[in-house]
């Protein structure tokens, strides 16, 4: 069985003390084990790192970018095995995990920009003879610790940049999948990245609190559930670092009753099941405006959801794959009983499919539920897997509210033809990513990604121009070559 360590100081580290299996979630098959990292293994990677910062920190940025330009390339060469890697652990389909790398890579080519996003900001003649300038320094040894439903996008959403920036990095990725993300990080040092720069750790919570807990680390960048988000964001920031911390959502679509329905459903199909419903902006609750909205809705998606497939990764036919865990999938099962059990009707069952060849599979088959209302479990919590559920209302400003009362406010979506309603949508709701007839509004590399309310902990969102004050800190230069001319006396009050 292939076993799965760390890369530390660029080397191959195996850690032996503790393990943990990893499964193909297709076929329930532990195919592999993963090291988890000690506290002195991750103190190792931390040295390694301290110990890169000088070097790394004065290398020019377009040094800095030229190595991400080659691990870009490095990155399209071996598209292919990546996805493989994802499929196999993950168990998205490959044509979604090569999305997935596809909008990694994007972070890869806005981190090339570093010369450019590094440059600063400067004032000539502030006072006579007098110029300022800021420049943007990095922090020193930053961390990541990301989940396992991206694990090839979410870490580049951050160790691209925070590198390019002059930090060196720790990431810590999901040990529930982690061979695509160390052989991205293996990729990154053939492209010439120096040793040390970029370590992996994998690990559990004894790998993170090491993170969180060491004096040497700056900044930490997490993305996962709201609970470890919100610990993660407590314990670091009494630790005294900076930190952003990206938690879960329950993210709603608005469906008007001008809406163009046959588009609403196609653009719900994808959005709710693609990756089995495992992303932090699935569209998980579709909310009907007034009752021939909903039973349009209903009826459409209940029809549509006849031609979808469930499957392995391999087979691009399919439309999505199985949860994670077997656990996950309890789980999912559960709100869907709850969901029924608590009056609200299940009129597409995803519970137990068939999926031949895969009898030991982690499947759920997309399932939507009708009639549910805020109070229910179901509703209230991120189920995290191919599930739809409908609520109903009268109003678009009902619709508004049952939204802002949620507590996450990742994204969030309407479908209209309604310009003025789209607007006044886009201006009032109380969530951090809006989309108008776009059912997942994840921006682009080049703006920044982030949640409000219970999605995400923090100030600055992740990647893009947030990502880059991030992972650098402001210093403001004032400076003033003294002449005959300038030269001043003695002064008391403050310089004006
Ligand atoms: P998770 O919170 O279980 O794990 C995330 C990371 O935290 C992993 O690296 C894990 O090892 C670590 N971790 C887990 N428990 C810990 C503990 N007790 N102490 C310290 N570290 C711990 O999340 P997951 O199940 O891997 O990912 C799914 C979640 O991530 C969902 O809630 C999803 O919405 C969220 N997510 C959010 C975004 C976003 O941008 N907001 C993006 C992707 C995923």
């Amino acid at each position: 069985m292939t076993t799965i360590g760390h890369l530390i100081n660029g080397e191959m580290v195996t850690d032996g003390s503790r393990s943990q299996d990893v499964f193909n979630p297709a076929t329930g098959q532990a195919e592999k084990q993963v090291l988890l990292a000690s506290k002195q293994t991750v103190e190792q990677a931390i040295a390694s790192a301290q110990a890169a910062f000088p070097a790394w920190r004065n290398t020019p940025p377009i040094k800095r970018a030229r190595v991400m330009f080659r691990f870009k390339e490095l990155l399209e060469e071996h598209a292919d095995h990546i996805c493989k890697l994802i499929g196999q652990e993950h168990g998205k389909i490959s044509h979604d995990a090569a999305g997935e790398l596809q909008r990694g890579i994007e972070n890869v080519e806005f981190a090339c920009g570093a010369p450019q996003l590094l440059k600063g900001e400067h004032s000539r003649n502030v006072g006579p003879g007098i110029d300022s300038w800021s420049e943007f320094q990095p922090l020193g040894v930053v961390a990541g610790i990301t989940p396992f439903n991206f694990p090839a996008m979410v870490p580049m959403w951050m160790f691209p940049l925070a590198i390019v920036c002059g930090n060196t990095f720790i990431l810590k990725p999901s040990e529930r999948d982690p061979s695509s993300t160390l052989y991205i990080a293996q990729l990154l040092k053939q492209a010439g990245l120096p040793d040390g720069v970029l370590n992996v750790v994998n690990g559990d919570k004894e790998a993170v609190d090491t993170l969180l807990t060491d004096p040497r680390i700056k900044a930490v960048s997490f993305v996962g559930s709201t609970p470890i988000a919100e610990y993660i964001y407590a314990t670091a920031n009494a630790n005294g670092k900076r930190c952003q911390a990206l938690g879960g959502a329950k993210n709603h679509a608005i469906v008007m009753p001008d809406a163009d329905m046959d588009n609403a459903v196609n653009q719900l199909l994808g959005a709710a099941f693609g990756s089995s419903g495992e992303r932090c902006m699935a569209l998980s609750v579709a909310v009907a405006v007034g009752d021939e909205a909903g039973d349009a809705l209903v009826t459409k998606m209940q029809n549509a959801m006849q031609g979808l497939s469930v499957g392995a990764y391999d087979n691009a036919s399919n439309d999505f794959g199985p949860v994670i865990t077997c656990q996950h999938k309890d789980k999912v099962n559960g709100y869907i009983n709850s969901a029924e059990q608590q009056g609200a009707s299940i009129v597409v069952d995803g519970r137990n499919p068939k999926v031949d060849g895969y009898d030991n599979g982690y499947f759920v088959g997309a399932t939507l539920i009708d009639g549910v209302t805020a109070e229910m479990d179901s509703y209230k919590a991120e189920i995290f897997g191919p599930v739809l559920q409908v609520v109903r209302v009268k109003t678009m400003q009902e619709a508004m509210q049952l939204i802002d009362d949620h507590e996450y406010g990742n994204g969030t979506c309407i479908f209209t033809r309604d310009g003025e309603a789209a607007r006044y949508f886009s201006d009032n709701i109380q969530v951090g990513m809006v989309g108008i007839n776009v059912p997942l509004p994840v921006p682009v590399a080049y703006h920044s990604f982030g949640g409000w309310k219970r999605s995400l902990f923090g100030d600055l969102h992740a990647y893009g121009p947030d990502g880059v004050r991030f992972y650098t800190k402001r210093k403001t230069i004032t400076q003033r070559w003294p002449s005959s001319g300038v030269r001043e006396g003695v002064s008391f009050a403050f310089p004006s």
